[in-house]
């Protein structure tokens, strides 16, 4: 058993973030890498969008919660 060398792993700077839909003014709070699409309890725009990775926010964002 030899000294492997180490395993990577990444470690995305995830957060929590306060958006407001661009359609309807509703504001929820949004997961930066969320694993399903997110939609507007108001008008069922599609607010967040995953990608496996970093989520896509198509919504304005209000403020940003890092994670400790
Ligand atoms: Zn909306």
């Amino acid at each position: 058993m030899g000294k492997r060398a180490h395993i990577l792993i990444p470690k995305p700077r995830s957060s929590f973030i306060l958006v407001r839909c661009g359609t309807c003014n509703t504001e929820r709070i949004v997961y930066s890498h969320s694993t399903t699409n997110i939609r507007c309890r108001g008008c069922n725009s599609l607010l967040v969008e995953s990608t496996g990775g970093k989520a896509i926010i198509n919504a304005v964002e209000v403020k940003r919660f890092e994670a400790p």
